[in-house]
């Protein structure tokens, strides 16, 4: 009965990632896989992290019972403090709860199925380009239109604002709009403080929704305020919005599978309804979630000790993201004759969108084994004072 079945396209990236392990050249280099890597380029469990999973695993008081359908509390209430701040309107006014999720992915599913199931929403507004995974997860929730507002000029390479503005003026009334918290992926370059305020202004008089992606706080500037901005902004501007939470990255919980939807709402009394249409759409997907990672996060995020032991942590990892960006920027400065390299340190966070075409990355992969994707986004993660000259010249060498 399987013959009806066609075989589906790759995901791109798990695509080169399994072709970059599966090279055995010594020179290799990953540049595609949105992970944190030392400067030895390993994997890095953070300490915190190793402490803390140390200690709930001898807690003889823990056990393994089910959590309640939308997770763990003191995890979905701390990770919505984390994101909007303690004096945040939402937060003083108690207009907001959490969805524990499956990290960042799962939380943006819930919500689009939710705006789709209890909304009636059918159209949604993502950045072009985006997270390849964007479109397929609200059309897999059943919105029957994706469409895409102007973000990258690669002239300028920089955001083409006043594109991106206009394709938001003219999007239907009722529609979601998917904007990156922070970090953008795969750009790396995030609106101004007065551009969130024009978007701001934008989404609220055509009667649009703002459904936030964070999947980097803490790595695009190393100050968790600085990386909610946009979001905190518009919750206290009275916006009823979504933000989708992924603790992959800032935590290095990737396989974890911990994120939160945080839901602000400027009506305090529809909470428990709406809490119960979430609960049954987690119960009809997966019934409830994982404990470990919800206990990981909340343990740290509920205690100021270990807090600060993170934020160290996630400056460490920051500031390295941010001296492998110089480093690039001034060996390919000093190596190519033309075109200009700053893009490379005004962009922020994990990703650059290097403007390297999808020829020359090929080439960069066949000849000099180092993967990146189509698009030219590379992970800055993935470089190291190791491989930094290789790279360099390997790219100047294309060009
Ligand atoms: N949104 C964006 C923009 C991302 O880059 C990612 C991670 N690549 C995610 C969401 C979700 O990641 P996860 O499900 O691993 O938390």
């Amino acid at each position: 009965i399987f013959t009806v079945v066609n075989q589906g396209p790759p995901v791109e990236v798990f695509q080169v990632n399994k072709a970059y392990n599966d090279d055995p050249s010594p020179k290799k280099v990953n540049l595609s896989v949105g992970a944190y890597r030392t400067n030895e380029g390993k994997p890095w469990v953070l300490p915190i992290v190793r402490q803390i999973k140390k200690i709930i695993a001898e807690d003889v008081t823990l056990n393994h019972e089910y959590l309640p359908m939308l997770g763990l509390d003191e995890f979905t209430e701390a990770a919505s403090k984390f994101l909007l701040g303690n004096d945040c309107k939402s937060i003083i006014n108690k207009q907001y709860f959490g969805v524990q999720s499956l990290s960042g992915t799962g939380a943006l599913r819930i919500g689009a199925v939710f705006l789709k199931t209890q909304m009636n929403r059918n159209i949604v507004y993502y950045s072009n380009p985006t997270w390849e995974n964007h479109a397929m997860l609200f059309k897999h929730s059943g919105f029957e239109k994706t469409e895409s507002y102007r973000y990258w000029d690669n002239k300028t390479k920089s955001i083409d604002f006043q594109g991106m503005c206009q394709d938001l003026e003219n999007a239907p009334e009722n529609s979601v709009i998917i904007l990156h918290a922070c970090a953008h992926n795969p750009t790396g370059c995030d609106p101004s403080k007065d551009q969130w305020m024009a978007l701001s202004k934008i989404i609220k008089e055509k009667k649009l929704f703002p459904f936030f992606d964070c999947a980097y706080q803490g790595f695009a500037t190393g100050n968790l305020e600085n990386d909610s901005w946009a979001v905190r902004y518009f919750a206290n501007e009275g916006h009823e919005l979504f933000c989708a939470q992924s603790f992959a990255k800032n935590f290095g919980l990737y396989n974890e599978r911990i994120g939160n939807l945080t839901v602000i709402t400027n009506n305090k009394e529809a909470i428990p309804i709406l809490k119960s249409q979430f609960q049954i759409i987690v119960r009809g997907m997966y019934s409830n979630p994982p404990c470990h990672g919800a206990r990981i996060v909340s343990t740290i995020l509920n205690n100021s000790k270990y807090f600060e032991e993170w934020n160290s942590c996630i400056r460490i990892m920051s500031e390295r993201i941010t001296e492998m960006r110089k480093e690039l920027r001034e060996k390919l400065e000093n190596r190519t004759k033309f075109g200009t390299w700053k893009h490379i340190t005004d962009q922020i966070g994990m990703f650059s969108y290097t403007g390297l075409s999808a020829d020359q990355v090929e080439i960069l992969k066949n000849k000099y084994h180092i993967y990146m994707l189509k698009s030219g986004r590379i992970n800055i993660c993935g470089l190291n004072t190791n491989n930094l000259d290789y790279v360099a010249k390997a790219i100047s060498d294309v060009i």
